[in-house]
């Protein structure tokens, strides 16, 4: 049976080094600092904001919560990333997504300064990356990499046949282009690719990052393959609770994989501690330590 990828352990093992590099960083006088900005009450938002501010002083990062109510207008909100912009106490700026209908999404990615972009959204960072320039990456495809990594080793994604199943900007696009990067031969399926899982059935690495549970099952999977599953979907059971499951039937995929993410304790722990990576890093970047 698949090696059970432990998610949980390797996020950990970074915010250990995170922990690390801020308590260094500290000493030379430089306190890294995070400001995340939540629009409205989205329950799930909250959620996510709550996890980032608390993990983020749990590692010694400082951390700004702004909660803006949800008739706050586009212009506020602008200004308030502007503020933090000329703000050179703080690093990184975060705006938790979704927002409101009435506030474009792309108007205040953009308006991110890229040095402080510590989701990777901004244009400067995708084309940082597309050009294979150093820049601040999309934090759940990079933790995706990492989990690959402890896997294959440093060069052991050369020459592989990666297959990312998913386009979104957030991960399926960034998760391609680390791809390419590392040397892999890529292959993006989406919701309009005719015979998706023959595509992937073809993949010695697989990705998948759509939001459909259990989607891929045993069928969609070359035996060996490298399996990470993005997915986080909310699914009912029959005791009428709620659990996690992802975009893999994994009980289906597990015994034919070479090694392969569960979910929850997968990708997931990853994104906090990839958002963490990179606040600090943009903190060495602005600082010069
Ligand atoms: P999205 O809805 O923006 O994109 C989904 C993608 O899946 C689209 O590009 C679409 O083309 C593709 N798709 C849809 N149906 C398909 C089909 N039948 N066959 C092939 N492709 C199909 O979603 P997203 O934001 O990229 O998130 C994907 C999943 O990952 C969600 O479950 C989300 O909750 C999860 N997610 C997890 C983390 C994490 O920290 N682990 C972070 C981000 C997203």
């Amino acid at each position: 049976s698949a090696i059970r990828i432990d998610g949980k352990a390797v996020a950990d093992t970074l915010l250990a080094e995170v922990g690390q590099d801020v308590a260094g960083l500290r000493q030379q006088g430089v306190h890294p600092a995070l400001a995340v900005i939540l629009v409205g009450d989205d329950p799930a938002s909250d959620v996510y904001v709550r996890n980032k501010v608390q993990r983020a002083e749990a590692v010694g990062i400082r951390s700004l919560e702004y909660r803006l109510p949800a008739n706050t207008s586009e212009a506020a909100l602008l200004e308030r990333v502007q503020a933090l912009n000329g703000d050179a106490s703080v690093h990184g700026i975060l705006v938790q997504m979704p927002l409101p209908a009435h506030i474009s999404e792309a108007s205040v990615i953009q308006a991110i300064a890229p040095h402080k972009d510590v989701d990777g959204f901004h244009r400067e960072n995708v084309g940082s990356l597309s050009l294979g320039q150093e820049s601040l990456v999309p934090c759940t495809p990079a933790g995706c990499m990492r989990l690959l990594r402890t896997v294959l080793g440093e060069d052991g994604l050369k020459g592989l046949h990666a297959v990312v199943v998913g386009r979104s900007n957030i991960v399926g696009k960034p998760m391609a282009a680390l791809l390419l990067q590392a040397d892999c031969s890529v292959t993006v399926v989406h919701s309009r690719s005719r015979d998706a899982a023959a595509l992937c059935r073809q993949a010695d690495i697989m990705v998948a990052a759509v939001g459909r549970p259990a989607m891929i099952g045993a069928d969609w999977v070359k035996p060996g393959a490298i399996v990470i599953d993005v997915g986080i979907n909310r699914i009912a059971t029959p005791e009428g609770k709620t659990r996690l499951i992802g975009d893999v039937d994994y009980p289906a995929v597990a015994p034919l994989a070479h090694a392969i993410t569960p979910v929850p304790g997968g990708v997931g722990p990853m994104t906090i501690a990839g958002l963490l990576a990179n606040t600090v890093k943009a903190a060495r970047q602005q600082t010069g330590h």
